[in-house]
């Protein structure tokens, strides 16, 4: 990749970034199709996202994405909002659009595409049922918004380990849960619920490297066929909660698939042009055989 005095920078805000793989998968697609961007994680402190985004714009950036802790934070920075963000209430991806002097953000939310892309295949037998999300944090807003909208749950459940967090985010998301859906219960009160749910989402960083045996749900006698088990987590690209879950004959989704639809759905953004699909899922697959 040439950088020159036209290449136009790309950014991720958030703190820490330095394990973010958005650079690799970014910079991978740009050099593929030839593309004069570069993409740099952008360390931002808490309390200077503000001028993280000023600096955006005067700096001739085509825009960021923006991860933990700043995606709520940056919602009121915004020029303009996609209605998905808006709903949500958090932005991951910024366009800077630039007409003469004049620069505006736009803030978009892609993990809602993201998280949706690789549940098509289940859409149909998913639809209308019940459903349950571990966790109730910025990842988990999304997963509800995108199942609210699109999948009319008959019920669904969100099991988390501070209720008071999950009953405000059904507050902030009651208009889109039209048939009254959703209700919140803890982690130790969910056993039902885990087993008559279709669906099961782990939006928890709860089996992460490096604490690749910790689960959000240890009772895999819960897990059962028929239903679908999709866990946001994309290192290990297989937790150990979706093992336990397709030891019962559950399906399962890992999240490395979120992680490159998301990305597609920014970069499309910035470029006008499609990510190639492809390359992202090799350079991805070719740092995980090389990481411990
Ligand atoms: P977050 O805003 O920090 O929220 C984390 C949630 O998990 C909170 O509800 C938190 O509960 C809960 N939690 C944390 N530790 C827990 C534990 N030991 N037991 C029970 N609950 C626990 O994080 P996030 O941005 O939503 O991310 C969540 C996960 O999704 C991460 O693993 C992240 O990597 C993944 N993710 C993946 C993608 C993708 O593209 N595949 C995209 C976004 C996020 P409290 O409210 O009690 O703190």
């Amino acid at each position: 990749m040439q950088i020159n005095a036209d290449t136009k920078p790309v950014g991720l805000l958030g703190y820490p970034v330095d394990h973010s793989l958005s650079p690799l998968l970014h910079n991978a697609a740009f050099r593929a199709q030839g593309l004069n961007y570069v993409y740099m994680a952008l360390p931002v402190a808490p309390g200077d996202v503000a001028a993280a985004v000023s600096g955006l714009k005067v700096l001739g950036f085509a825009g960021s994405n923006v991860t933990v802790p700043h995606k709520q934070e940056v919602v009121s920075l915004m020029d303009e909002l996609s209605p998905q963000a808006k709903a949500v209430g958090a932005v991951n991806t910024i366009v800077c659009h630039r007409e003469e002097d004049t620069v505006t953000c736009y803030g978009d939310n892609t993990d809602i595409a993201g998280f949706l892309a690789p549940l098509q295949q289940f859409a149909g037998e998913l639809h209308g049922s019940e459903m349950l999300v571990f966790g109730a944090g910025g990842a988990a807003r999304a997963v509800v918004y995108a199942l609210l909208s699109t999948m009319q749950p008959s019920r669904l459940t969100l099991s988390v380990r501070t209720p008071v967090r999950a009953e405000a985010m059904a507050l902030d998301l009651a208009d889109y849960d039209t048939r009254h859906s959703l209700c919140v219960v803890s982690m130790e009160e969910a056993a039902t619920a885990v087993q008559t749910s279709k669906l099961l989402v782990n939006a928890t960083p709860v089996g992460m490297h490096p604490r690749i045996t910790a689960t959000p749900w240890p009772h895999a006698a819960d897990f059962s066929e028929g239903q679908v088990a999709y866990d946001l987590i994309y290192r290990p690209a297989q937790t150990r909660w979706l093992r336990d879950a397709a030891s019962r004959g559950a399906r399962t989704l890992g999240g490395t698939e979120m992680l490159i639809e998301q990305a597609a759905a920014s970069y499309v953004q910035w470029t006008g042009h499609a990510m190639p699909l492809d390359v992202v899922s090799n350079i991805l697959n070719q740092h995980a055989s090389e990481s411990p």
